[in-house]
């Protein structure tokens, strides 16, 4: 998977280089690349926002910097606002140069979509190699396990951090009527100074599912959210069985295995029930039989 992130503070992203995440990008499972936006610009002071049409307080993001640079990330040539970042940002200018001839090499159109593919959406779908622009918006729809599922198949993600009031509204709109598959989302109901923390949360829900990412994939399939009956997980218990007068369940060192997996989904549903009723008026009926039933 490859991943480019754009940020007037690219050095959020620095700390990609850690833990799992950076171990996954030494083994080549997963490339990062972080841009500075401000290298779009073409004014003294590298501006990237302006006041509100309409009024009201703040900033909000340009379009015409958003354009050049996202319409260079996803290899658009034709773009109506296509020009070379100024000189000076050679780093950057060659890293999308090189994308360029790597997706000629892969057989990718010019703009990132799949050859075979009839829309970046259909080859996303498929699990093929159009590419997935993503904005984080305190005011889209919730980003969820699934959807960090589902990103986990697309073969390049470009994520837009914005800042300041947010950014203009046409960014998403037009990329979405090139053909480009766009999806804003919210990480949750707050508001926080800027999209970097966002994606940084997206980018590890999604990427510790590529397969090979974990040591061991199974600790990937018995989570929280996760599958066809997105429950809470149940709670874990390590060792000594008993810490400071408090002693595990007595059915964990039972050493039966069905009766540990049942008590295991009692509890699984009994807390998604208290915490989070939402996700069980939310689960498929047939899959909760009558004794499920009885712990709502
Ligand atoms: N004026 C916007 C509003 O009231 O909805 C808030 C803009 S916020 C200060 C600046 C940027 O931070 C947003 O454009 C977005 O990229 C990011 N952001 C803030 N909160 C977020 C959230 N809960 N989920 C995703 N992104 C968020």
């Amino acid at each position: 998977m490859q991943i480019d992130i754009v940020s007037v503070f690219p050095e959020y992203f620095d700390v990609t280089g850690l833990s799992l995440l950076g171990k996954a990008q030494e083994k080549g499972l997963v490339t990062i690349r972080a841009h500075n936006l401000r290298d779009w610009t073409h004014d003294v002071h590298h501006s990237v926002d302006d006041t509100p049409v309409g009024g009201g307080a703040g900033m909000v993001m340009k379009p015409e910097v958003w354009g050049q640079c996202l319409d260079d990330l996803l290899g658009m040539p034709d773009g109506p606002t296509q020009q070379q970042p100024p000189s000076g940002q050679t780093a950057n200018t060659a890293d999308v140069n090189g994308q360029k001839e790597a997706m000629k090499r892969s057989g990718e159109k010019s703009d990132g979509t799949a050859a075979e593919a009839d829309s970046p959406a259909d080859s996303y779908k498929a699990g093929a190699a159009g590419p997935v622009l993503i904005f984080p918006n305190p005011s889209a729809p919730l980003f969820t396990q699934a959807d960090a599922t589902a990103l986990s198949r697309a073969k390049r993600l470009i994520f837009g951090c914005g800042r300041y009031e947010g950014y203009d509204a046409r960014i998403p709109d037009y990329y979405r009527n090139q053909g480009v598959d766009v999806r804003e989302y919210s990480i949750g109901d707050y508001v926080l100074n800027g999209g970097e923390v966002a994606v940084s949360v997206m980018l590890e829900a999604i990427t510790r599912l590529l397969p090979g990412f974990m040591g061991n994939p199974e600790s990937i399939v018995q989570e929280s959210y996760t599958g066809d009956e997105p429950l809470l997980e149940y709670r874990q218990y390590t060792r000594p069985t008993t810490w400071r007068g408090m002693t595990v369940p007595a059915i964990l060192t039972s050493g039966d295995h069905g009766k540990v997996d049942r008590f295991r989904r009692d509890e699984a549903i009994k807390r998604t029930s208290r915490i989070r009723p939402d996700l069980i008026a939310r689960l498929d009926c047939p899959t909760l039989d009558k004794h499920d039933r009885r712990l709502l």
